[in-house]
């Protein structure tokens, strides 16, 4: 497994916004969406291309095209869902799978409840949305899930990490084809499991108390 922090002003200052207790729900959707589209960025960078020509209107240029099979972005429900507008910004032509874990407040262990993935994912690139690698219970799980189904690399996108949730995921995949890309790795995890100083719950934040 490789982390790749990104340390760019903009991802750190759209970053720092959020966390704000002060940014309401619709700053908080719009900044998520930007700051996954940076993150984005970063994550495909070793997306894999074939080379292609085109007629440009004064002659022919060589270019790429990204190779197929068509890339998988796995929204973990429930706070991955305010993650995707800005990771189809650039992957339009992606197909979409959802999975939902559910995690045991007490002993903070993580169960599936809803899994809509393809069963078949041999070859394919795929991309994790979650806001807030905690634990690592969540992100282990749905890495599995994908591994196990044949996924080419798996690629987890999470805004925040915790140095615990780093550990736990790299001690399962070290030596797996699996990233992990965050705007920043924060302190600890505190006795609820929240990130310290995170950000607060991301998916109440992104949608409300419900
Ligand atoms: N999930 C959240 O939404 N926030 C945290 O700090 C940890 C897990």
């Amino acid at each position: 497994m490789r982390t790749l922090v990104i340390d760019h002003p903009l991802v750190t200052h759209k970053l720092t916004a959020l966390r704000d207790s002060e940014s309401d729900t619709a700053t908080f959707r719009s900044l998520t969406a930007e700051l996954v589209t940076l993150l984005a960025y970063e994550a495909t960078r070793e997306m894999r291309v074939q080379p292609v020509s085109v007629t440009t209107p004064v002659g022919m240029a060589s270019g790429v095209k990204l190779a197929g099979p068509v890339p998988l972005i796995v929204p973990v429900l429930r706070a991955g869902i305010g993650m995707l507008e800005g990771m189809t910004r650039l992957l339009p032509m992606a197909e979409v799978g959802f999975v939902g874990l559910r995690r045991d407040e007490e002993s903070l262990v993580a169960s599936t409840y809803a899994d809509r993935l393809p069963t078949d994912l041999t070859g394919r690139d795929t991309f994790v949305l979650d806001p807030m690698l905690a634990t690592g219970g969540t992100l282990a799980t749905v890495i599995s899930m994908l591994a196990n189904r044949g996924a080419a690399s798996v690629t987890a996108i999470c805004l925040l990490a915790a140095p615990e949730g780093l550990r736990h995921v790299e001690a399962a995949f070290a030596a797996d084809e699996v990233r992990v890309v965050t705007a920043a790795v924060d302190e600890r995890l505190n006795e609820k499991g929240y990130i310290v100083p995170g950000l607060g719950d991301a998916g109440d934040r992104l949608f409300g108390q419900i």
